[in-house]
């Protein structure tokens, strides 16, 4: 149900953690009171004069209502109350349906009813894909994940989602939800790897002969708003790419180590795969950026760098076989400078600095571990500070509202996450929280970005299956790129205006692919963000 006036009130609608900091926001200055369930005042708050958001216009305070015990709270402002949940452990349901996101992306295979509910459909994509470069080469390519809102399979994108999800599952495997009810679920593997196994058997498949990946399996251009299984123009394997490479080689070396406990032969698979990789770019040091060849208008997920994949890749293989020409090419492609605070598809300098400083420890030795360590501690001040200067503590300064916005903010909540594991830092921890929130509803939109959750949620997320099933409801557990001002399309720009401030230049509406699609490696770092805190709420 969405009501068309704000509240003066922004809260996480999925509800918080009984222990841990509660914040809400609200507009204007005025006094608050708390009230619980049997109608008892428990804070009477004054807050701190509103300052003005620069990136929502919003005038708002940030209050921090420290740790409730459980319970049902009432917020009252003037005429004004908003209710709030305090709960033991009130993210298990989102963290659930983040992971199970995926299964719905899955290519290849139908979704059968006794798994999927009402979002089944057949087997899509199951024809044998033709190499761009060479019409006479078709090969059986069936698999993995569409990517976000449209169909295409893409290698980068999908290496970093799995990455996101092993290292949930390494560090906070208390917190990753198992039996998620899908066809593998029982099968005594932990249910968030049964789920990355299934984009791994795909992505082992986009190696060619000589070690390299190819960049993306898609079609000439998008398929319009019809179910997967309706799409039935032709895939291509479209040419190799540098990042694409790095990448896999890296994802698959990290998922060596992971699967190994359960299933040796598959571990196996992977690291050779890596290692093929891993040769192929050894012997292929020029960097050449992917663009997309003539004729072809699917995503480019471009990049003007292989250097931080490279360094992941190396960072992973050290950890994976402990050879020392690995430590060498790490402590190389450390010293050109990395951003090590990084974890999106483009920029994985994060992923390699997680493998330093959670997998190696000591064993990377002084510039890996110790060096690296404090250039991480330094580098990972800019997401708090970015927290700290946003009225609604959104780490995300104004003019880098990007297409996607969500994975800079989670990525910031990342940085923290990490930041606090190693210094155990409370203020870090708060920081990293408040993404979390923002991305549940504590936002100048007041809107759940997660869809089947929040009181105020998406219902319109550019998705085709979402778009084209008949079904009202969104697929569940999909998480949308969020407001993007930087590259908005003239449509959008023309109904939202320039004077929209960038934290609010969203539309819920399908078509808006450049505010409201649903990407896999947006979904990932929630996973990783969700399994953080609802291991904590455990605890707690
Ligand atoms: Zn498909």
């Amino acid at each position: 149900m969405q009501s068309s006036e704000l509240s003066k009130f922004r809260v996480n609608q999925t509800g918080y953690a009984a222990g841990l900091p509660v914040h809400v926001a609200v507009a204007d200055g005025s006094a608050v009171c708390l009230w619980d369930a049997e109608g008892n005042l428990i804070r009477k708050i004054v807050p701190e004069p509103a300052s003005m958001d620069t990136a929502s216009g919003d005038r708002v305070t940030l209050l921090d209502l420290g740790t409730l015990s459980e319970g049902t709270y009432t917020l009252e402002s003037g005429s004004e109350k908003r209710c709030i949940t305090v709960q033991k452990q009130p993210w298990e349901a989102v963290t659930a349906a983040l992971i199970k996101g995926l299964y719905y992306q899955r290519c290849g295979c139908a979704l059968e009813k006794k798994y999927a509910g009402v979002y089944v459909h057949p087997a899509c994509h199951t024809a044998a894909a033709v190499d761009w470069e060479d019409r006479s080469v078709c090969l059986q390519v069936t698999g993995g994940w569409h990517d976000a809102g449209d169909y295409g399979k893409y290698t980068g994108p999908g290496a970093v989602t799995v990455a996101h999800m092993l290292y949930a599952w390494k560090l906070f495997p208390q917190g990753c939800p198992d039996a998620l009810n899908i066809p593998e679920t029982g099968n005594g593997v932990p249910d968030i790897l049964n789920e990355a196994r299934y984009e791994l058997e795909w992505l082992l498949k986009m190696q060619r002969a000589d070690g390299a990946f190819h960049h993306k399996l898609t079609k000439a251009r998008f398929a319009p708003f019809i179910m997967p299984q309706e799409d039935c123009e032709k895939e291509y394997l479209m040419p190799m790419s540098h990042c694409a490479t790095g990448a896999a080689c890296a994802c698959l070396a990290l998922a060596s180590r992971v699967y190994r406990a359960y299933d040796t032969a598959f571990a196996d698979r992977m690291l050779a795969s890596a290692l093929r990789a891993w040769k192929w770019l050894d012997t292929h040091p020029g960097f050449v950026p992917f663009q997309n060849p003539e004729g072809v208008r699917t995503g480019q997920y471009g990049d003007n760098s292989d250097r931080d994949e490279r360094f992941w890749a190396a960072c992973e293989l050290l950890a994976a076989t402990g050879e020392e020409r690995f430590r060498k090419s790490a402590e190389e492609l450390y010293a050109e400078g990395q951003s090590l605070t990084h974890f999106g598809w483009a920029d994985v300098g994060g992923m390699g600095a997680m493998c330093c400083l959670f997998e190696l420890q000591e064993k990377a030795g002084d510039t890996l571990y110790s060096q690296l360590r404090q250039d991480f501690l330094q580098q990972s001040e800019e997401a708090l500070s970015f927290s700290q200067a946003s009225g609604y503590g959104t780490a995300l300064p104004a003019e880098r509202y990007i297409w996607g916005s969500i994975l800079p903010i989670l990525s910031n909540a990342m940085a923290m996450i990490l930041n606090t594991q190693l210094t155990g830092r409370q203020d870090m921890l708060a920081g990293a929280l408040l993404q979390w929130d923002y991305a549940l509803g504590m936002n100048a939109l007041d809107i759940c970005f997660v869809t089947g959750f929040g009181e105020r949620r998406i219902l319109h997320p550019h998705h085709r299956p979402s778009g084209s099933d008949g079904i009202d409801a969104p697929v569940p557990g999909l998480i949308s790129g969020g407001p993007n001002k930087r590259f908005p399309y003239q449509v959008t720009r023309e109904k939202l205006g320039e004077g929209t401030p960038a934290a609010k230049y969203f539309l819920d509406e399908t078509p808006s692919a450049d505010t409201n699609e649903i990407a896999i490696y947006w979904n990932s770092p929630a996973i990783f963000t969700a399994a953080y805190f609802h291991m904590l709420s455990l605890k707690g």
